[in-house]
């Protein structure tokens, strides 16, 4: 497993950590497998969304903070209760197929690292798993159903 420190510089920001992710997963030496990543904190998450423009990441960052406003009400008292919240909505961790030593990932889709209680050093958690069998069909290509006849 590998550690990535990623650095934000606003309380709410999607930092797309697309590049970094792949570095660790081409240091790895998997060709194909399982990429495994994990947020260890309680007001951050990760998600996976368009990474083509830019302006989709502000959007998501701005409708989530109308969505879960600063001022609450709420009862925790160290005044990021929307922080924690918005946490639990998005998540603390994805899986990503690896093929031919690179993340799988759709044609405009990036690996986002989300910040909701920045600016702060965070630590996102990358692990690279060898040998799992995959197979990745394009829509409309899927295999016909198992039969039970
Ligand atoms: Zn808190």
């Amino acid at each position: 497993m590998q550690t990535l420190i990623v650095k934000t510089g606003r309380r709410t920001q999607l930092v797309d950590v697309t590049a970094q992710v792949q570095k660790v997963v081409a240091s790895s030496g998997v060709a194909a497998g399982i990429c495994y990543l994990y947020v260890p904190h309680t007001t951050a998450a990760i998600t996976i969304n368009e990474c083509a423009d830019p302006d989709v990441a502000r959007d998501v960052e701005g409708a989530l903070d109308r969505l879960i406003p600063t001022a609450g009400p709420f009862r925790h008292n160290e005044g990021n209760s929307d922080s924690h919240v918005k946490a639990v909505l998005v998540g603390a961790s994805q899986i990503i197929h690896v093929e031919g030593g690179k993340l799988v990932l759709g044609r405009w889709q990036g690996v986002f690292f989300c910040e909701f209680d920045g600016p702060r050093d965070r630590r996102l958690l990358v692990k690279v798993e060898a040998g799992i069998q995959t197979r990745v069909y394009q829509l409309g290509t899927l295999p016909p159903p198992p039969c039970f006849l």
